[in-house]
């Protein structure tokens, strides 16, 4: 009697927890659910405003990979995942001094070309990555750097994200928006998506985002997010989009 008496109050321990959890799980779902009317962050009245705020606190803002043509732009781009621009522009300073053209990188000595990015992060993959891109360069695109992201994307570690930056910053080409770590998490706080896939997410801001500021919204973006709206700690009191900002993460 006493081990059954017991085991039922084990079971009604047990029941209880599984409810708790099962509120839970109903608590979080309604919070999903209740984040403020499914199509509020991309009414074309808010993403206007939010366009004409970015213009006003970034007008100049464009890409911070330093380079004088399409090419180094593309190899600074493939060197920039993982990494710090910053960092990056370091080691290009001295790189493109000695690999001026897609010739020198393509058949260049892997080894040496991999100590010689190893400050970037991932030096062997981001190695095979610029030889590859390259070598195809040479002997598939007659030396230039192709103009459209069908093309950009056959080359070995080119994904949208790199062909948007080169497409739009070395051609002025809007073929997309570039979804970095800052384009994700500032879509997400400024509710202009539902989605954490950047593929996904590149396809609902081209859906509410004018494609004329395709290239500048996605500058303007990675500079918020550098400068005021930072992962941990964002400085809302300093935002200018703070009005128009309801991220539950909010700091004022
Ligand atoms: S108010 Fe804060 S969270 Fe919202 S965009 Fe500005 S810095 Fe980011």
């Amino acid at each position: 009697m006493a081990t059954k008496k017991k085991s039922g109050k084990k079971k009604s321990v047990k029941a209880a927890k599984g409810g708790k959890r099962a509120e839970r799980k109903v608590t979080r779902a309604k919070k999903t659910s209740a984040k403020p009317g499914s199509l509020a962050g991309t009414n074309p009245q808010r993403v206007a405003a939010i366009l004409t705020k970015l213009d006003e606190a970034y007008p100049h803002a464009t890409c911070e990979l330093k380079h004088e043509n399409a090419f180094h732009l593309l190899i600074s781009t493939i060197l920039s995942a993982q990494c710090t621009d910053v960092r990056v522009n370091q080691v290009t300073q001295e790189l493109y001094k000695k690999y001026t053209k897609p010739e020198a990188f393509a058949y260049a000595n892997p080894a040496d070309l991999e100590m010689e990015i190893r400050p970037t992060g991932f030096f062997r993959n981001k190695t095979k990555s610029v030889m590859g891109a390259s070598k195809a360069i040479v002997e598939q695109f007659g030396g230039q750097v192709p103009r459209t992201m069908e093309e950009l994307l056959t080359l070995p570690g080119v994904a949208r994200k790199t062909a948007n930056v080169v497409l739009g910053t070395a051609y002025g080409i809007a073929s997309g928006i570039v979804v970095d770590t800052h384009v994700l998490r500032l879509s997400e706080r400024l509710d202009l998506t539902r989605n954490d896939d950047p593929k996904k997410v590149e396809q609902d801001l081209m859906a509410v985002i004018p494609q004329n500021n395709w290239i500048q919204f996605s500058h303007q973006l990675i500079w918020h997010g550098r400068r005021v709206c930072a992962a941990r700690k964002p400085k809302c009191a300093e935002c200018n989009l703070e009005a128009l900002c309801y991220a539950p993460d909010k700091t004022v």
